[in-house]
């Protein structure tokens, strides 16, 4: 902490980071700066950061903000490296970090640090139950939600830091060096930030980047990207795999088929992680049980001695889909890293619930089931989430336009779906891959500015689509911002029209 006293240090976002940030800052002893464009009115947590003595500017980023004595520039993950003061410390040679940086340099507590294009709330959630199955003890902190520098001031030496981490987060790093890091999986998303693939990998990378032989890395087995970063590495390495069977890690047992392009394998993914199981459990119905010739699987760790653990047979596993396997081996592998019994994993790995927005249940109205998948921001999630549900589904779909590749959706549209609706930004250009897929019930919603009843439309037509025994889904694949201020918001409308069916 002694590293900070005394040293200009300019936080730019006000954001809940910004001010966890600034706030510690300042508890350490440092001449803390904080910036923001927005308006001081747009500002409310300007008030409480200068009661405390901290300098607080907003409305603007005034020119002489970082000069040759600033030491250190802090920013929220989301500015761009182009923004006016990052531009001008990277010119004057001032390091530029996040908080996650700030959070390495702080915590007493081991870190897990998670990451990946898709599954990361869900694993980390999971990861904290786990451990704390385990009796470890753990914090959970980061993208998630809690700023993770004040978890990283909080944590002691015999707690476990639980952290997400967004590809925006790691770019900011230079020295962040988890103990055990997770690597899910790399999909293209983010390019409009990252301006190519290559960054967002090599962002995704730098959590491995200050690791050493006595740390670990949790890699995807099955993912092109992790196997290529994976053959780089110092750290130890505790893999996952749903398709193979691993000489040291954590995978199923009998394998999975691995996934082509098609999605026909969507169907056999769904009966065989367990889709029956958790409709009957929330009271969904409906649908009866997988196919009979099934083989049994198991989720199996590989210890490096090669002695063989089984975890939990897949069957039992507390949420649906073949995604969410891969999340409970990931989930598995980080915890057995740290030091978790595998004994321990059982009862975490059986009972976990759905997190809200990611395939959340939520009621059953004339035979048809209704899921709210809010947070499936890009094509990848969607496609998952499709592949998750048995029988007919209706995908309600569309947002803000980030420049995906939408054409990855025409092997779902082709074979999954029985309807779908669209709403937002990419209401055409979906259309327009539903046309080349030779879908017919496709209905685009056009209610204007309003997100609401945009929305209870969108249900509406989505109901008249779907028959009984069918699914309803909103899965968008694209972001929420065009219409809404977040996919919270947006899966709580969803639910709201679905509830007044
Ligand atoms: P993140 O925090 O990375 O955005 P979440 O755990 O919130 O991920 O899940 C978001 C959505 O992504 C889920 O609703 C699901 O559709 C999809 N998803 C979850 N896990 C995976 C995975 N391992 N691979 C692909 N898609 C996934």
């Amino acid at each position: 902490p002694t590293l900070y006293r005394g040293r200009k240090i300019v936080v730019l976002g006000l954001a809940r980071s910004g001010v966890a940030v600034a706030k510690l800052f300042h508890r350490l002893g440092a001449e803390v700066v904080v910036n923001d464009r927005k308006s001081r009115e747009e500002s409310p947590e300007a008030a409480e950061l200068e009661q405390l003595g901290v300098e607080v500017i907003c409305g603007g980023h005034p020119q002489n903000l970082v000069g040759s004595t600033t030491s250190l520039l802090v920013k929220n993950p989301g500015i761009p490296y182009s923004a006016p003061p990052v531009a001008a410390a990277l010119a004057l040679g001032v390091e530029v970090v996040t908080e996650v940086e700030v959070a390495g340099h702080l915590s007493a507590a081991p870190i897990i640090g998670i990451t990946g294009s898709n599954g990361k709330t869900t694993t980390t959630t999971w990861i904290g139950e786990m451990l704390g199955a385990a009796g470890l003890k753990p914090i959970v902190a980061g993208n998630i939600g809690r700023p993770l520098c004040e978890a990283a001031e909080e944590a002691s030496a015999d707690n476990i830091l639980v952290a997400e981490l967004s590809s925006f987060q790691l770019k900011g790093t230079s020295s962040f060096r988890p103990r055990v890091a997770l690597l899910l999986n790399v999909a293209e998303t983010h390019l409009d930030y990252h301006g190519s693939m290559e960054d967002y990998v090599a962002s995704k990378a730098k959590l491995f980047d200050h690791q050493t032989e006595e740390d670990t890395a949790v890699l995807n087995a099955d993912d092109p990207f992790c196997v290529g970063i994976a053959a780089k590495l110092r750290s130890r390495k505790l893999p996952f795999s749903l398709t193979q069977r691993l000489d040291s890690g954590v995978f199923i047992d009998p394998p999975y088929a691995p996934l082509g392009g098609e999605l026909d394998a969507g169907a056999t993914a769904s009966t065989d992680a367990n889709t029956e199981r958790r409709d009957g459990a929330a009271g969904g119905g409906g649908q009866q049980g997988a196919a009979t010739d099934e083989p049994e699987r198991r989720i199996v760790y590989r210890d490096a001695s090669g002695e063989e653990h089984i975890l939990l047979p897949v069957a039992e596993l507390g949420i649906p889909g073949r995604h969410n396997a891969a999340n409970a081996l990931a989930a598995a592998a980080a915890c057995l890293a740290i030091g978790a019994e595998p004994e321990a994993l059982a009862a975490p790995l059986r009972e976990f619930n759905a997190v809200e927005h990611r395939l959340e249940f939520v009621r059953e109205a004339g035979g048809v089931r209704y899921y709210n998948d809010s947070k499936a921001t890009n094509p990848t999630a969607t496609t998952m989430a499709v592949g998750s549900l048995q029988g007919p589904i209706v995908l309600i779909a569309g947002g803000l336009d980030r420049g995906s590749d939408y054409m990855e959706l025409l092997p779902l549209f082709k074979s999954r779906l029985k309807g779908l609706v669209l709403l937002g930004q990419t209401r055409h250009k979906l259309a327009h891959v539903a046309e080349l897929a030779g879908m017919s019930a496709v209905r685009i919603v056009d209610a204007g500015d309003d997100a609401e009843s945009t929305i209870s439309a969108a249900v509406r037509e989505a109901a008249a689509l779907a028959a009984p025994g069918d699914a309803v889904l909103l899965s968008p694949a694209c972001a929420s911002w065009d219409m809404f201020p977040s996919y919270e918001v947006r899966g709580c409308m969803f639910k709201d029209s679905a509830h007044t069916l």
